[in-house]
Parts: C-alpha cells; structure tokens; sequence
C-alpha cells in the first residue's frame, strides 16, 4: 500500500541518480560522506524485513551500479558502507525502507577498522 504522506514515496520526484523497475537510487539530503546514496524499494516497505525477493534483488543490483558509477567517477573512493537500520532501536529515522551507500575513503576516519560494528560506541575494534 502507498502512504502518500511518506517522504520517500515520493521518490518519483527526485533527482534520481538511477532505478529499475522497483528500486530508486537518489542522494542522502545530509550525507555521511560525499556521494552518500539512499537506495529505496518504490512500494511503500518499512524495513528490509518487509521486501520481496524480487524488491531486495532489484535494490542489491541499483546499490553495485550506483557503487560502480561513484567508484568510475571518483578514483579517491577506496571502498563502501552498505546497510540498512531497521527499526527505531537500531537508529531507523524515515519508515520507509531505504539501504546506505556511503563511499569511504582512506584517510576518512582515523580508525576505520570495525566499520558499522561503529553503531554501538566503542564495539568497533575487535
Ligand atoms: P535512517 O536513520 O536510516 O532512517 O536514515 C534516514 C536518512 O534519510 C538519513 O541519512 C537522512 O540524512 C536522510 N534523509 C532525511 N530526510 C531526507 C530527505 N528529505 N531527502 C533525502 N534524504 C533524507
Ligand atoms: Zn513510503
């Protein structure tokens, strides 16, 4: 079901950086790091747990174009965050499902090791 009142519903009328049939891809308004990328189901989904396979498919493929086209474009990105909070308790904001892409690069952070181990303070470094 379509809620109308879900800003990402409206990814139709965004400046979409790339889709597929049932994936949208367009910039994160406050971005981690430069080229920072929200890659949302077009249905109305909450959290990753609500997807189809066909809508997780169709978000994994738009997430490595889009990946590919941030690495072809910029050669200081090194590597990538992938994920997808979901729920409240795991820091989910906006309740319509989205996955990050968030291009990392050396240098970005002093301790990278751990990468979104970092969602818990301190639980990064193992
Ligand atoms: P989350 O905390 O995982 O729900 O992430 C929500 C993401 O949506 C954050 O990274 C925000 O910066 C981003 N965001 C919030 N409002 C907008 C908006 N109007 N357009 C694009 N991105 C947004
Ligand atoms: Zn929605």
């Amino acid at each position: 079901m379509t809620e109308t009142k879900c800003i990402f519903c409206g990814w139709a009328n965004r400046a979409l950086v790339g889709e597929n049939a049932l994936a949208a891809a367009f910039r994160d308004a406050f971005p981690v790091s430069e080229g920072h990328t929200l890659i949302v189901p077009k249905r109305h989904a909450v959290t990753f747990l609500d997807l189809t396979e066909e809508e997780t498919g169709a978000i994994f493929a738009l997430a490595r174009e889009c990946a590919e086209a941030l690495r072809k474009g910029d050669a200081s990105i090194g590597g990538f965050n992938f994920g997808a909070n979901a729920g409240a308790c795991a820091g989910q904001t906006v309740f319509h499902c989205h996955f990050h892409l968030i291009p990392r690069r050396d240098g970005d952070h002093p301790h990278p090791r751990g990468g979104v181990r970092a969602v818990i303070p301190g639980k990064a470094a193992y």
